[in-house]
């Protein structure tokens, strides 16, 4: 039997697939929204399409941006042989936050994770290596404590070393598993600042 219109359990569903949100808050959700001023439900509808469609890579470290070379890359001010390795979009949004860090990152899109199937091709690795044959002082790994996030400083920081570039990694201040984005900016800059040799 169903509960509700069909329109409403479409809604519920979808809502449902995104991370982060069970069924009862994809319910909450669906309720409120079919509640809202039809113009609203266009905006937000809208804007969401216009994220989807408008937005892309940064040519240079990979990340979310709205133009070719993100602000970041394209800023003569940051210290561009200073390249911090984070795993997403959200992360570098983290360090940004702090204010404190002065360098220019590198975007893997993802960790390397045996078990989900994910090695080191399909993370951003062969770009970061071609960054590397320019002038680059120190590589600073910023992937989170998970086992996916130690594996890939592991591998990232074999593969660096042999080029005779300063690799080094956050102090693991940051709670094992936990995600860049939830920690507070003075534990982050703390793990920046207490970073160690690789
Ligand atoms: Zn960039």
């Amino acid at each position: 039997m169903e509960y509700y219109s069909s329109h409403i359990s479409n809604l519920i569903e979808e809502l449902g697939r995104l991370p982060g949100i069970g069924p009862k808050t994809a319910q909450r959700l669906a309720f409120h929204i079919v509640n809202l001023p039809k113009e609203q439900v266009g905006t937000l509808a809208d804007t969401i399409r216009d994220a989807r469609e408008n937005i892309r890579y940064c040519k240079v470290c990979g990340t979310l941006t709205d133009a070719e070379t993100c602000p970041i890359c394209a800023d003569p001010a940051r210290d561009h042989r200073q390249i911090m390795v984070v795993e997403n979009s959200r992360d570098l949004a983290a360090y940004e936050k702090t204010q404190k860090y002065e360098g220019v990152y590198h975007v893997l899109q993802g960790a390397i994770s045996p078990m989900l199937g994910i090695g080191p091709d399909d993370i951003r690795l062969k770009e970061l290596m071609q960054r590397l044959q320019g002038d680059v002082d120190e590589v600073i790994i910023a992937t989170n404590s998970s086992l996916e996030g130690e594996t890939t400083a592991m591998y990232i920081s074999r593969l660096i070393k042999p080029t005779g570039i300063r690799v080094t990694r956050i102090a693991s201040g940051v709670p094992v598993g936990g995600d860049l984005e939830y920690i507070d900016e003075v534990t982050l800059l703390r793990a920046l600042e207490g970073r160690t040799e690789l």
